[in-house]
Parts: structure tokens; C-alpha cells; sequence
């Protein structure tokens, strides 16, 4: 392209909220078939909010949430800081624990008085041999309504379902039309389970959904649909997403992610929205159409 045409593009992008590190990915923009979509923090806010609580055994609510805020106090996870936040809410005092080690994927686990505590997902439950049979149904319900549920167990036994919520963007319905609608094959990817992920799909309108994958196989995904022929747009916010954004011909960081995505990335949004990405892809298509 001719420097102009760079500088247009610049310009333009600017004024739609995109920041361009690469300009080279601005071109590369124009042929990109396949959009791939973080769903925590990208589709949606990012912000979980505890919506559920549900006990088992002798531990009442107040008990269950102490328990699951006292071990993740130390984890810098989403799901963590929500659990914690609500704990804070209902003044409960959260305790000291002895060890913490953090499963990526999965969840926490925590030591308090020689016991042990996991907050996490049914993978996490399975791997410590952890009997959760009686809070299956619960869960798939809690599923369904599109929330995460995670499993608190103490000294061997499961003792609840602490369940979070997420907020969809105001404007990922409609960016994900857009990317129907220029013929992008338009996917999500996510480190959540498949029912909840779904859930949340089906509310934005995505039909091809890549869920429980661990945080250092997000690039290999993208891997996989380029040697399938695509060319990837990756847009995605946290530490998760790096590698992924380097692999993709287009690494898009939205402006409220971490620093690492950010620096990963060859465009990234200011606004957060990405409406802005159905911006840039236009304005490319647009600009190197008209100029060549
Ligand atoms: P994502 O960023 O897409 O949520 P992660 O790989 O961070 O993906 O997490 C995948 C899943 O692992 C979560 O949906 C949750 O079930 C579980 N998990 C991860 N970290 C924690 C945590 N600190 N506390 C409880 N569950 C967790
Ligand atoms: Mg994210």
C-alpha cells in the first residue's frame, strides 16, 4: 500500500476507537475469514457477579462463601475476585489460608486448618476425587442460565455451588451480525464449560463455539483453523489470550484488557467494543479495494 493509504487508514481508525500498532495488519484485515471471539471480558463484560448460592451437608450459606473466599483471596481470577466481592458484601471475615496453589483451567485449591479446600469446576472435583453426583442436576440448571458454577468442597466432601454471572456488551449482538454478514466465519472460544458457553452463544447469536480450553492451547486453536485454510482475526483481552493474538494474522486487544494482550496484539480497541472491529475490517476492505 502506499503510505497515504496507511495514513488514511490511521486516521480513520483512530476516529472508530482502533489504535493500530501494525500497519501492515490493517491490510491484512481486508482478508481475514474467521473471527475468533474470547467470550470472558471480550463478549462479554467481564465483571461476574455471584448469583447463586446453593449448600450441601452442614454448611449453610455464610459457611460455603467463607470457605470458597478464603481461598480464592489470593487469586487474581475473575471468578475469584467475584466470589471474594461477595463475601465482603455479607461481612464475612475471610481466613488466613495455609497454601494456595492455583489449577489453571480449573480452579483453586487452599489448605485451612490441615483441611483442604478447591473451588472449581466438575474437572477439578474429578481430579481430587471429589463426590459431586447430588449437585449435578443443580449445576446443568445453573448452566443453562448461561452462569459458571463452581463446586466448593472442604476436607473431601462437596459443601456447595457458588454460581456467577457475566453481562453481555451492549453491542455483541450487533458486532456479531456484522461479521455474519461480511461472510466471516464468526467463532468463541473460551476456558468455560461447554453448557455455559452455549448459553451465552445462543444469546449473541454464535454457532461455532470452542469451550474448556486450557489457557496455553488458545493459539493451537487458532493454529488449527489456519491450517484449515482460514485467515484469523483473533479479538481477546487477557493474559489467556497472548499467545493466541501473536498467532493470528490479525492480534486485535481490547482497550480494557492487560497490558500482555495488549502488547501482543497489532491493533487494539479503545473503546472495548467490538463494534470497532467490524469498523476496522470494513475500513480496510474499503481502503485497499479502492486504491490498488
Ligand atoms: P476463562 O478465562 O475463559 O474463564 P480459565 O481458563 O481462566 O478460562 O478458566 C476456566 C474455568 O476454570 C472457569 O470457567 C472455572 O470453572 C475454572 N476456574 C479457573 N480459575 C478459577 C478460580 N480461581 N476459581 C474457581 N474456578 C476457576
Ligand atoms: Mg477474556
Amino acid at each position: 500500500a502506499t503510505p497515504t493509504a496507511l495514513m488514511v487508514g490511521t486516521g480513520k481508525g483512530a476516529e472508530n476507537g482502533v489504535l493500530i500498532r501494525d500497519g501492515e495488519a490493517v491490510q491484512t484485515m481486508k482478508d481475514i475469514t474467521a473471527v475468533v471471539l474470547d467470550k470472558t471480558g471480550t463478549i462479554t463484560k467481564g465483571e461476574a457477579e455471584v448469583t447463586d448460592i446453593i449448600t450441601v451437608g452442614d454448611f449453610d450459606e455464610k459457611e460455603v462463601l467463607k470457605l470458597a473466599g478464603s481461598a480464592e483471596k489470593s487469586s487474581e481470577h475473575p471468578l475469584a475476585d467475584a466470589i471474594v466481592k461477595k463475601a465482603k458484601e455479607k461481612k464475612i471475615q475471610l481466613n488466613e489460608t495455609e497454601e494456595f496453589n492455583a489449577v489453571v483451567g480449573r480452579g483453586i485449591k487452599a489448605v485451612l486448618n490441615d483441611k483442604v479446600i478447591l473451588v472449581g469446576n466438575q474437572k477439578l472435583m474429578e481430579l481430587n476425587e471429589i463426590d459431586i453426583k447430588k449437585l449435578k442436576d443443580q449445576i446443568i440448571e445453573l448452566e443453562e442460565e448461561a452462569k459458571t458454577a463452581m463446586i466448593v468442597a472442604y476436607d473431601g466432601k462437596a459443601v456447595g455451588i457458588i454460581a456467577v454471572a457475566d453481562t453481555i456488551k451492549s453491542d455483541s449482538v450487533k458486532a456479531i451480525k456484522a461479521f455474519k454478514d461480511m461472510g466471516l466465519k464468526t467463532i468463541m472460544i473460551t476456558g468455560d464449560n461447554a453448557r455455559t458457553a452455549r448459553a451465552i452463544a445462543d444469546q449473541v447469536g454464535i454457532e461455532i463455539i470452542i469451550s474448556e480450553v486450557l489457557p496455553e492451547q488458545k493459539s493451537n486453536e487458532v493454529k488449527k483453523l489456519q491450517s484449515q485454510g482460514e485467515i484469523v482475526a483473533m479479538v481477546g483481552d487477557g493474559i489467556n489470550d497472548a499467545p493466541a493474538l501473536k498467532q493470528a494474522n490479525v492480534g486485535i486487544a481490547i482497550g480494557t484488557g492487560t497490558d500482555i494482550a495488549i502488547e501482543s496484539s497489532d491493533l487494539t480497541l479503545v473503546s472495548g467494543e467490538l463494534s470497532s472491529v467490524v469498523s476496522g475490517l470494513k475500513l480496510s476492505r474499503y481502503t485497499f479495494s479502492t486504491i490498488k
